[in-house]
Formats: structure tokens, sequence, C-alpha cells
């Protein structure tokens, strides 16, 4: 058996009137993502999770913020490009754990979306994603709405 980990991390600022998608799921909020993609902080931070457990670089260097191609776009399509890397033939994903660090809104409506949208994605069953959210008691960064903080931890397998 050949087994790889891979963690990542991201952050994205907030600020007023921008759209918040995370997880591929459009969440209802007054703040939204600063960001050159759609600013998916869960996505990116999964992103290189997944290049990590591979040793394959980091996202701003897959895609650069400098390219037009990359700009707005939504981040599944990041996701789905990771995967159909040539380096990714030959390997599945056998689970991810996402963790998100956010003042507000309260993510708990939407994980089960999120869940099934990044397995959808990933091609896997959303029993092999978890999502998990957390305030951090208003302290930091996060805590005072600033911005948006993502842990993502994936394990893959040789098919
Ligand atoms: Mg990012």
């Amino acid at each position: 058996m050949d087994f790889r980990i891979g963690q990542g991390y991201d952050v994205h600022a907030l600020a007023e009137g921008l759209p918040m998608v995370l997880g591929g799921v459009r969440i209802p909020s007054q703040t939204g993502f600063v960001a050159h993609s759609d600013g998916d902080v869960a996505i990116h931070a999964l992103c290189d999770a997944l290049l990590g457990a591979l040793a394959l670089g980091d996202i701003g260097h897959l895609f650069p913020d400098t390219v037009e191609r990359w700009k707005g776009v939504d981040s599944t399509e990041l996701l789905a490009a990771v995967l159909a890397l040539p380096a990714y033939r030959g390997w599945a994903v056998v689970n991810a754990d996402i963790t998100i660090a956010l003042q507000a809104p309260k993510l708990a409506p939407h994980i089960g979306a999120m869940r099934s949208r990044l397995a959808e994605v990933m091609g896997i069953s959303p029993d092999r994603v978890s999502v998990k959210a957390t305030t951090t008691e208003r302290l930091g960064f996060v805590g005072r709405r600033e911005g948006c903080e993502v842990w993502a931890i994936v394990l893959i397998e040789r098919k």
C-alpha cells in the first residue's frame, strides 16, 4: 500500500459587499473575500493539501494571480485542475478534513452542501469529506472579522 498525506493552509481578507464562496458554496453574508479568484479559501487550502501530498508545489505557483485566466475563476475549476495533473494519474483521494475559522456568519447550515460539492468535484463520496467550522472567540484577525483562515489535510492512495 502506498499512501501520501498533505496539508494546506490559506487566508483571505474579508471586505464589505464582496461575494462569500466557501467549499464551492455561495454563503449569504454581508462580507466576502478579497481575491484574484472567487476567493474560496477552503478550496485553496484543499488544493495546497493535494499538491503537498505529491510535493507538487502550491496553487500560487500553479495558478499565478498575475494571470488573467484565473481572474474571478470558480475555485472548483482549480480543484479539478489539480486532480487532472499528470502527476495525479494513478492516485485516488482517500479522505479530506477541512477546518474553517470564521467569526461570522455561522457556517453550520452550509456544511452539508460544502461536503457534497467538494466530494462531487473530487469524485469521491461525501462521507470522505469532512468540513468543520469554528469561530476564534473574537480573538485575532479572524475574531475581528478581518479574514478567514482554513487548514486542510488529505490522504491519497495509489490506485
Ligand atoms: Mg487563496
